[in-house]
């Protein structure tokens, strides 16, 4: 894929400020379209990789138990008005025969949340890497953020919480395992 142009974000950064009426040669402002296209760089950055190649790397293991990670840290870009959505998601699958490390999983969540996304969109990738790429019995991820597009354009209250729920294999498949997820995630939410 292409190199991220920075200096094409600048320039439409500039016209942006331009556009809403603002001085973008003013002290506070000078360097704004500089400060972005870098931001963007790292924000962005999950364009240019396939999270999924973080899960290249893995053990065998024995057993069909569950791992989870609850409340991983989460950050992502709308694509719909490129303002932040932001929470945590918990993630956890049913080893078929292999395990991966826990940061990965973590850097997975990363590589998907780095793009312009849809809340609904994220949650449903990394359960698909977790059950596809990996090859699990099953996966589950569900994501609690609030999106500030909504929020801040008063559309929502702040504070207003989005959840988003994904299942594969196993827990789609099993009820009772659905609700053994929701249990153990509602735990850490009980313990604040
Ligand atoms: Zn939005």
């Amino acid at each position: 894929m292409e190199e991220m142009d920075l200096s094409r974000i600048e320039r439409a950064v500039r016209e942006i400020l331009l556009s809403i009426g603002e001085d973008p040669g003013r002290e506070g402002l000078f360097e704004t379209p500089e400060r972005v296209a870098e931001a963007y760089t790292h924000l962005f950055s999950g364009l240019r990789e396939d999270p999924a190649r973080n899960l290249e790397v893995s053990f065998p293991a024995e057993g069909h138990d569950t791992v989870l990670l609850r409340d991983v840290p989460l950050a992502s870009m709308c694509e719909h008005h490129l303002l932040p959505f932001v929470g945590k998601a918990h993630v956890g699958y049913v080893p078929e025969g292999r395990v991966v490390g826990l940061s990965e999983i973590v850097h997975l969540v990363e590589g998907f949340a780095r793009r312009p996304q849809l809340q609904e969109r994220l949650t449903a990738q990394i359960a698909d890497a977790l059950h596809e790429s990996l090859g699990s019995r099953g996966s589950f991820v569900v994501i609690e953020a609030e999106q500030l597009c909504m929020t801040m354009r008063g559309a929502q209250k702040p504070g207003t919480i989005t959840v988003t729920s994904a299942f594969r294999g196993v827990f789609d498949e099993e009820p009772g395992r659905r609700s053994e997820v929701m249990a153990l995630i509602s735990r850490s939410e009980k313990r604040g």
